[in-house]
């Protein structure tokens, strides 16, 4: 009885942390912040919260991802405010088919007129507007979207001079997808990596039958990623990598702010980390 109820107060503190980390969370994703050139030909759209960015060649562009639904018409007009019209948006692809990513990728696309790319295995997500697994929280809905061409992975997108590489790196979404690019900024190639999310974020590990392979996707996501080289890293979530505090560096002088080739590395130790904790509560759980 007392183990139960332990693990109630447990269950309960959980979910209260959880809750005030949404909420914390929520008030960044969907405040505004202005546009402006990452590296070579990359630009963040998105809000101080929630990463888009915006790939360009000449005067079209690429799209990854688009917020929230109700940060859709942020990113538009971070989008405008660049210089571009919303229809210079002739793809958009995605880093992984959960809300706040994608939920605003439907207003977008409609908007723009520009195609939907995305890997197989978000598809579904992507065209049922709900994440594809069994969790441990209630799933957040968003608008459907038609996935316009279907990716497989190592496919690269490629629109005038501008490429993107899918590489697939699925766990936290089966269909969850790291894009890497290269560019050049003041003469120099650097490698980009857009990696998509390796936290397992309510995931089942066990007895995930819509995902029963989750764990295996996780472990090989990370090894794979620990395969990549980048010099930036440009994630869905800007804090992990201070996207903005860089910004503000770059501004303030430091020509190299953006220029990190540890920090993959970083951010995969913490994940990995956190991953192998999870795995082993879930198991104790079961
Ligand atoms: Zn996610």
């Amino acid at each position: 009885m007392r183990k139960l109820m332990r693990r109630a107060v447990a269950t309960l503190v959980a979910t209260v942390c959880l809750a005030s980390v949404a909420m914390a969370d929520n008030a960044e994703w969907s405040q505004p912040t202005k546009p402006f050139r990452v590296v070579g030909n990359i630009y963040y759209v998105g809000t101080k919260g929630l990463a888009a960015y915006l790939i360009t060649s000449g005067k079209q562009a690429i799209l990854l991802d688009g917020t929230l639904t109700s940060t859709a018409s942020l990113v538009e007009s971070n989008i405008t405010a660049l210089g571009f019209k919303l229809s210079d948006v002739k793809i958009i692809v995605t880093s992984h088919a959960h809300f706040d990513h994608v939920g605003g990728v439907a207003q977008i696309k409609r908007d723009s007129g520009a195609k939907l790319y995305a890997i197989a295995t978000d598809r579904w997500s992507l065209e049922n507007g709900l994440h594809d697994g069994e969790t441990t929280y209630k799933r957040g809905r968003f608008p459907a979207v038609k996935v316009d061409h279907v990716l497989d992975d190592g496919n690269v997108v490629t629109l005038g001079d501008a490429s993107l590489k899918a590489t697939l790196t699925p766990g936290h979404t089966p269909g969850c997808t790291t894009w890497s690019t290269s560019v050049t900024e003041a003469g120099r190639a650097l490698k980009v990596v857009f990696p998509c999310s390796v936290t397992v974020a309510g995931n089942k590990l066990f007895g995930n039958q819509r995902y029963p392979g989750i764990v295996a996707d996780f472990e090989t996501s990370f090894d794979r990623l620990a395969g990549m080289k980048a010099d930036v890293v440009l994630p869905a979530h800007p804090d992990i990598a201070d996207i903005l505090g860089r910004a503000a560096r770059r501004d303030a002088g430091d020509k190299d702010a953006f220029v990190d080739p540890d920090l993959l590395g970083q951010i995969l130790e913490r994940s990995s980390a956190a991953f192998a904790k999870e795995l082993a509560t879930q198991k104790a759980r079961k």
